[in-house]
C-alpha cells in the first residue's frame, strides 16, 4: 500500500519489522526484497511521486567553496524513486581491487571483498533495468571488434563495458509492485527527523516522524534502515542529539568525514591511426537491447605498481564551450543550455560568462552543419525524447579520429573532506547540511600518472598517440569542482569503530538494530559511478536482515506452536 503521511492520526506510534527510511534506489531494492520475504517493512518516504518544491528545498543547504562544490540542493531529488528520477544510468560493477587494502591508498580496504559482494550483483543489474550481469565486452558483445583496432596491451585495458539504465526511475518503475506488496507500506511526505535511541544508546527506540503540515508520529521497528542518500544519511545522524549528544554513531567523530565524490574532466587529445572504423567509441547495443560503451582502464597490477588510484577514460569530444571544435551539435547544445537542467548544464558552463563573438562563431557553427545538426535533432527525438529506452548521452559522428579523454577517476578518503551541521534550519527544524568537499594533490596526481600509463601505452603501440598538458591538468579536472550526484563515504564501513561507522553487515557499530544502505558506507570510491554496487549493497541487507528476522522469530513460534 502506498499512502500520504497526512493521514496517520497525529502523535501515533506504528510498527514494523523492519523501517527503511528513504525511497531512493536503495530503499526501494532493500523494501522488496524484505517484502518478498514475508516481512512487514514500513518505507517512510519524504516526497511524493512527483517533485514538491517544499519538500525539495529540505534538501536545501549550505557549501563551503560553490565553485568546488554544489550546493546540496541540486544533484539530488527528494521524492519516491530519489535521484534515479534524474540519473544517467551508467552501470558497472567495483574492480576487485577497489575493495582491498592499497598500502598506497590511506584508509583504503573494506571489510568484504569482490567475491562477498557478487552474488547480489546480478540481480541488482535486473532491477537497474542494465540487462545481462556481463561487463566483458568480450562476453557480452562477442560479434564485435576490439575498442581500437591493432591496440593490445596488458597495462591498459579495453575490454571494460558500461551499460545503460533505462535510466530506469524507481519510483515510478516499481510503485505498482511497492503498492501491491502485502507486508509492505509506503508512507509519502514522511519526513524522519530524528532517531530516538535507548537510555544506554545501544538501539533505536523510535523514529520522529514529520509531514510538512504539521502531522507528527512515531516509528518503532525491530531493525531500522538509513537509506537516505550519501548526505543525508550523515545529517540524520549527525542531528539526533538526544541520547548522544555528538550524534548516532558518532563517538569517534567519523559520521560526516571521508566524504568522497570522483575526480572527473575532459583531458588531452587522443588521435588514432588509420581509418575511423578502427575506433568505437560510442554505443553499442548488446544482444539482449541494452546499451553499452567501451572505456579504458589501468590493469589492477599496474595500479599496484605505480601506486595508482583506479581510473577510467572514455574517448569524448572537444570541450563544448570552446567553439573550435566547429561542430553545429556541439554548439547547439551550448546555445540551448538554459534550456537544460542545472545536472546536466553544469558541464556546459566554464568560466567568465562567453563574450558576444563566441555566442557568434557557435551560432555560425549551427550554421555551417545544417546536415549533422538536423541528422542529430532526429536522431535525439526518436531515440531520446520519444523513447522507453533512451539512447544514454550525445555522441557525434567520429570524422577525425581524434577525442578529448573523458577522465572519471577514484577519489582517495580524507578525514577533513565532510560534511556537517549548519547553524540554520530546515522547514521542519531540522540543521541543514554543510558541505566542505576537499581534494588532494594525490587525487590529481594519480590521474596524471594513470593518463602517462595511457600516453606510453598508445606510443608504443603505434596505433595511437594521447597528448595532454600536465600543468593544466588540476585546472581541467577541477573546472567544474565534485563530479555531481555521486555522494559517498560519510557512514563509511570498517571493522574498527574508532575509524568507521558501520560494520560489514552495514550495521552502525554502537547500535545493535540500526542499519545504513546506500554509498554512505562505501570506505572507497572507486572509478566506478556507484548505484549499482549500492543497490547489491543493499540486497545483501535484505538478506542479512531476513535471517535475523527469521532467528529472532523462530525461538517464538516454537514457543507458540508448543
Ligand atoms: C544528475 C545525476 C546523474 C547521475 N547519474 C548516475 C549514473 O549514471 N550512474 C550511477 O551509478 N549513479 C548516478 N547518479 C547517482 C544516483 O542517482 C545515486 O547514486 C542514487 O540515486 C542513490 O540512491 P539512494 O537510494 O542511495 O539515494 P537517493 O536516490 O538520494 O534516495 C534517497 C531517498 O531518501 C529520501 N529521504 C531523504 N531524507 C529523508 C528523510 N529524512 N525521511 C524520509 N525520506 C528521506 C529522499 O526523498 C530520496 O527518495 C546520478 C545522480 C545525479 C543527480
Amino acid at each position: 500500500m502506498i499512502r500520504d503521511a497526512n493521514s496517520i492520526p497525529n502523535g501515533s506510534r506504528l510498527e514494523a519489522d523492519v523501517c527503511v527510511v528513504g525511497g531512493g534506489p536503495a530503499g526501494i531494492a532493500l523494501a522488496l526484497a524484505l517484502a518478498d520475504e514475508g516481512h512487514s517493512v514500513l518505507l517512510l518516504e519524504s516526497g511524493q511521486l512527483q517533485e514538491h518544491a517544499p519538500t525539495q528545498d529540505l534538501y536545501e543547504g549550505e557549501v563551503a567553496d560553490e565553485q568546488l562544490h554544489s550546493p546540496p540542493g541540486k544533484y539530488r531529488q527528494r521524492r519516491l524513486g530519489g535521484s534515479s528520477a534524474i540519473w544517467g544510468g551508467r552501470c558497472m560493477p567495483f574492480d576487485p581491487i577497489d575493495f582491498e587494502t592499497r598500502a598506497h591508498i590511506p584508509h583504503s580496504g573494506w571489510p568484504l571483498s569482490y567475491g562477498d559482494l557478487l552474488p547480489w550483483y546480478p540481480r541488482a543489474n535486473a532491477l537497474a533495468e542494465a540487462g545481462r550481469f556481463l561487463y566483458d565486452a568480450n562476453e557480452a558483445l562477442p560479434e564485435a571488434g576490439p575498442m581500437i583496432a591493432g591496440f593490445d596491451s596488458t597495462r591498459v585495458l579495453t575490454n571494460g563495458l558500461e551499460r545503460f539504465s533505462c535510466p530506469t526511475h524507481f519510483g515510478s518503475r516499481y510503485a505498482k509492485r511497492l503498492a501491491l506488496a502485502p507486508t509492505l507500506e509506503v508512507l509519502l511526505g514522511a519526513n524522519c527527523t530524528s532517531l530516538q535511541l535507548q537510555p544506554d544508546g545501544q538501539a533505536v527506540r523510535e523514529l520522529q516522524v514529520r509531514t510538512l503540515q504539521g502531522t507528527q508520529f512515531f516509528v518503532a521497528a525491530r531493525h531500522t534502515v538509513l537509506a537516505t542518500g550519501g548526505l543525508e544519511t550523515a545529517r540524520l545522524l549527525l542531528a539526533s542529539r538526544d541520547v548522544a549528544p555528538q550524534g548516532v554513531g558518532n563517538q569517534h567523530d567519523v559520521v560526516g568525514r571521508y566524504y568522497m565524490c570522483h575526480i572527473a574532466g575532459n583531458v588531452g587529445t587522443l588521435t588514432v591511426h588509420g581509418p575511423t572504423r578502427n575506433v568505437r567509441h560510442g554505443y553499442e547495443i548488446s544482444p539482449e537491447g541494452i546499451y553499452c560503451r567501451r572505456r579504458l582502464s589501468i590493469a589492477a597490477g599496474e595500479q599496484k605498481r605505480l601506486g595508482l588510484a583506479n581510473a577510467v577514460a572514455r574517448l569524448h569530444f572537444p570541450r563544448i564551450t570552446d567553439p573550435a571544435h566547429r561542430s553545429g551539435v556541439l554548439s547547439g547544445l551550448f546555445l540551448a543550455r538554459k534550456m537544460i537542467s542545472y545536472e546536466y548544464s553544469k558541464r556546459l558552463k566554464d568560466g567568465a560568462p562567453p563574450s558576444a563573438g563566441i555566442y557568434a562563431r557557435h551560432l555560425l557553427n549551427v550554421v555551417a552543419d545544417p546536415l549533422d545538426t538536423t541528422a542529430f535533432l532526429a536522431h535525439w527525438l526518436a531515440k531520446r525524447t520519444l523513447a522507453g529506452r533512451k539512447f544514454p548521452s550525445v555522441i557525434l559522428r567520429n570524422r577525425s579520429n581524434r577525442f578529448s579523454l573523458e577522465v572519471h577517476g577514484e577519489q582517495m578518503p580524507q578525514a577533513h573532506s565532510r560534511v556537517t551541521l549548519a547553524d540554520s534550519t530546515d522547514a521542519l527544524g531540522m540543521p541543514r547540511l554543510k558541505v566542505d568537499w576537499r581534494y588532494s594533490r594525490a587525487d590529481i596526481d594519480s590521474v596524471g600518472a594513470s593518463l602517462d600509463v595511457m600516453a606510453e601505452e598508445f606510443e608504443r603501440s603505434g596505433k595511437a598517440r594521447f597528448d595532454y598538458n600536465r600543468h593544466t591538468l588540476e585546472e581541467d579536472l577541477m573546472r567544474f569542482g565534485a563530479y555531481g550526484g555521486h555522494h559517498i563515504g560519510t557512514a563509511r564501513m570498517g571493522v574498527d569503530a574508532r575509524s568507521s561507522v558501520v560494520n560489514a553487515d552495514c550495521q552502525v557499530h554502537s547500535v545493535r538494530n540500526l542499519f545504513v544502505a546506500g554509498s554512505a558506507v562505501f570506505p572507497t570510491s572507486s572509478q566506478a559511478n556507484p548505484t549499482l554496487t549500492l543497490i547489491a549493497m543493499s540486497l545483501r541487507l535484505g538478506d542479512f536482515l531476513s535471517r535475523q528476522l527469521r532467528a529472532e522469530r523462530s525461538p517464538l513460534q516454537m514457543k507458540e506452536a508448543a
